[in-house]
């Protein structure tokens, strides 16, 4: 399977992963880097791809250090962090949780924006120091401190999930005490800010400056996608607050003995009722599960000699839910692990099983009775 993602290592116990795309925009930077020092400077040809190459470099450590101060601080409020994703729009810290209060979304969104802007200063000052020493290293330090601050400010801008749409609706959500109408404000406003870029990029593409144009295209799309599906997230989050996974887990299914055939499985079980997902028993003690995904992958022809145990994904290499779970968690975690389906286990006996399906229904009727 293609990995779209590789990890680079590990900072404070964050994992640091790197998206295929950021290799595109660390070549792009590089190049275009290079490009200005070259017009704007009479090195050789060499010194100026060092300079332009550690530039890029040194912004990769900027962007990184913007993320670290998000996690950090999220970590410090025992926010769970997943981990820090670098791609072709800079980084996102993948923290799974809503923080507790306004005060902490509001100090955990604007650290980052601090982080740059200290930066740019840290750079600025370099800057001045190397000024007669060193022309290389003075250029280097003054596009960083132009680039990080540049970095602060565009993430302040107040488009939800952005950071400066974070800090806005940690406002309303501390003027209005609800989380999830502030999300709705502040992701209107990102969407908002998104058209306007898309807009903006547009008409820069047609007027002559075709590169800026098509970032800001494309920026303004992902913010979009970003502002929907963050709002989405917390709607989300708000219908499954309070229910657990024994109120809409499966409980009469149909337990298979690991000793049953493929091809009887299909014809008495799959066929005849239209399920998907079996867990396998034997005595009391669940032994694994088995889905249509995992009978696709034996050829049909050898159906009859392939027992369910050899087909099935065999019980240590399942996550199991307690019943008292709660279902936003057991989402999440189906979503992480990509299955969709997990086992209910209480006791060490298997109870019922929960589909990814029961999920999406139980959300899809109370968002539609509004409930
Ligand atoms: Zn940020």
């Amino acid at each position: 399977m293609f990995k779209s993602t590789f990890r680079l290592g590990q900072i404070l116990g964050i994992p640091i992963e790197v998206h295929v795309s950021w290799i595109l925009a660390f070549i792009l930077f590089t190049v275009s880097f290079t490009f200005t020092f070259r017009q704007a400077y009479n090195w050789p040809t060499s010194l100026t791809w060092v300079v332009g190459l550690a530039t890029s470099l040194l912004l990769f450590v900027s962007v990184l250090l913007h993320e670290l101060a998000h996690s950090v601080y999220a970590r410090s409020k025992e926010i769970p962090v997943r981990n820090i994703t670098l791609f072709i729009f800079g980084g996102v810290s993948q923290i799974t949780e809503e923080p507790k209060t306004a005060n902490t979304e509001f100090a955990m969104a604007f650290a980052g924006p601090l982080t740059s802007f200290m930066l740019a200063a840290l750079f600025w000052i370099l800057s001045l120091v190397t000024q007669k020493a060193s022309e290389p290293i003075t250029a280097l330090s003054r596009y960083l401190a132009v680039t990080n601050a540049g970095l602060g400010a565009f993430n302040l801008i107040p488009g939800f999930p952005l950071d400066g749409g974070r800090v806005f609706r940690s406002i309303l959500w501390s003027l209005g005490q609800n989380l999830e109408r502030a999300t709705r404000w502040a992701s209107l406003v990102g969407q908002g800010i998104a058209y306007l870029m898309i807009i903006i990029g547009i008409w820069q593409f047609f007027s002559g400056n075709a590169g800026n144009g098509l970032w800001l295209v494309f920026i303004g799309w992902f913010l979009d996608n970003a502002a929907q599906s963050s709002y989405q997230q917390v709607a989300t989050q708000r219908l499954l607050a309070g229910h657990t996974v024994q109120e809409i887990m499966n409980r009469d299914c149909t337990a298979l003995s690991p000793n049953l055939a493929l091809d009887s499985l299909v014809n008495d079980h799959i066929l005849a009722t239209g399920r998907r997902c079996f867990p396998v028993v034997e005595g009391d003690a669940l032994q694994g599960l088995l889905t249509i995904h995992n009978v696709k992958q034996v050829p049909r022809e050898q159906w009859a000699t392939t027992t369910v145990r050899e087909a099935m994904i065999p019980a240590d290499k399942l996550k199991t839910v307690p019943p008292d779970k709660g279902l936003w968690l057991a989402l999440q975690e189906m979503t992480a692990d990509g299955v969709n389906q997990l086992p209910v286990m209480e006791n060490r006996r298997l109870v019922g099983l929960l589909a990814r399906d029961n999920v999406l229904s139980f959300i899809r009727t109370r968002a539609e009775l509004g409930v």
